[in-house]
């Protein structure tokens, strides 16, 4: 017979979302027994987490504050076509340093690693070795639900960090560098440089296709540095992802898909860019929803989470048309000037974008002038979604 704990809050998942949401349960209610489960001996795993100034407000920048590693001036993207420097900031994180500021803020006993959780409901959780954590309310924070419910491409990529003998020269990251072979669909290489003698280079496709070629990737990885004549000393740390890029889908049938009734976060609470598949924007909007609440009851936080992440879904079908059109419009090969039309506009439209906060008049800029697709095909495809 295992033991049974008690607290106010469980966050089940100590990932991005779970953590934010932990760090700022803790900041605006000290007093609140919060405890965090995850299955890993680390939180936040093996990440690096990456985004624009504009995609965190002024009011909830306090959340990623302290977890900043590395920002940059500007950023730049580059085409066959096309070369740009745009002016807004850029920041980074890695799971490192999240998962040393969650040990700093949270006792050690709130910090419950490598458990393995059976079940789940609103308010309880069942572990493998007996025991049970009766919560005031509990949340969902660990990773994507069921993706099979929905209609998606890939953005897949491999990232690793070069160690180099001589200085790279470079100041900002190249967010996109989209003048390497297309490969795989819609492919770019992403680099930061983490300091003088450091890059971090990242190999990215938005792929028909999850699967991924790690061997085959990592060699174009060496390939590209050669190339941008970087005399590489020592390959670091490595990181992968398949993220989903969504086409179309029913947002009830996602949520569903983990379960009903309990509040969640992050992926799976659908809160990511339908574009990007990138979730660190809706993540720290979901700390500062969840640590502006005084009710912290599993129904009251499923209502909070569940409502929030269902406005944030009904307003990002722009995202997922532009999607629909990136993969069954575009000839693979093509998909590259979708992009590279895209990286004209204007700095501010391209941050709203990525905030997933786009107004009406982007969304038009976006949509007019010569389409890069073919527009029949584009018609077609847009018919076509479920
Ligand atoms: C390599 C990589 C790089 C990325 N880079 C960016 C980026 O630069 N910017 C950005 O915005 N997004 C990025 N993303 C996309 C997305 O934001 C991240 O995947 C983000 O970590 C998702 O946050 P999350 O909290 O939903 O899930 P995760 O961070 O994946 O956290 C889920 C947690 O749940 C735990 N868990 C899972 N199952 C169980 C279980 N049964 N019991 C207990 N614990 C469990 C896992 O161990 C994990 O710690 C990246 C994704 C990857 C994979």
């Amino acid at each position: 017979m295992g033991s049974t704990i008690t607290c106010d809050v469980a966050i089940v998942g100590g990932g991005l979302a779970g953590g934010l949401i932990a760090l700022a349960l803790k900041a605006r209610h000290p007093a609140l027994d919060v405890r965090m489960i995850d299955a890993a001996r680390v939180v936040g795993g093996n990440h690096r987490w990456s985004f624009f100034d504009s995609d965190v407000s002024e009011g909830d920048r306090w959340i990623v504050a302290p977890l900043i590693g590395n920002s940059w001036m500007s950023y730049e993207v580059a085409f066959p076509a096309h070369r740009r420097t745009i002016g807004t900031v850029y920041h980074s994180i890695d799971s490192e340093r999240l998962d040393a500021v969650v040990r700093q803020t949270l006792k050690p006993s709130a910090l419950m690693l490598s458990r393995v959780v059976t079940e789940l409901s609103a308010t309880r959780i069942s572990f493998a070795d007996g025991d049970r954590l009766d919560a005031r309310g509990v949340i969902d924070a660990r990773g994507t639900g069921d993706l099979s419910v929905l209609d998606l491409g890939w953005q897949k990529f491999v990232g690793r960090e070069l160690r180099l003998s001589v200085p790279h020269g470079s100041e900002r990251p190249m967010v996109m560098d989209a003048t390497v072979d297309q490969l795989d669909g819609y492919r770019f290489v992403y680099c930061l440089p983490l300091a003088p003698d450091r890059m971090f280079v990242e190999d990215t496709y938005y792929s028909d296709h999850p699967t991924l070629d790690r061997a085959a990737i990592g060699d174009r990885i060496h390939d590209y540095a050669v190339d941008q004549g970087w005399q590489v000393e020592q390959a670091g740390r490595e990181e992968a992802g398949v993220l989903p890029v969504v086409m179309s889908g029913d947002f009830e049938r996602y949520w569903q898909s983990s379960g009903a009734g309990i509040a969640k976060a992050g992926m799976r609470a659908g809160l990511f860019h339908p574009t990007t598949g990138y979730s660190l924007p809706d993540a720290v909007r979901t700390a500062a929803l969840i640590a502006a609440r005084t009710d912290f009851t599993g129904v009251g936080l499923h209502e909070a989470t569940h409502e929030f992440a269902r406005e944030k879904w009904r307003r990002r079908g722009f995202f997922r048309m532009l999607d629909t059109m990136l993969f069954k419009a575009a000839d693979p090969a093509e998909r590259y000037r979708i992009l590279e039309r895209f990286y004209r506009l204007d700095p501010s439209l391209i941050g709203r974008f990525y905030a997933g906060t786009s107004t009406m008049i982007d969304k038009a800029r976006v949509l007019t002038g010569k389409p890069p697709v073919p527009i029949g095909r584009a018609v077609r495809a847009l018919a076509g979604r479920s």
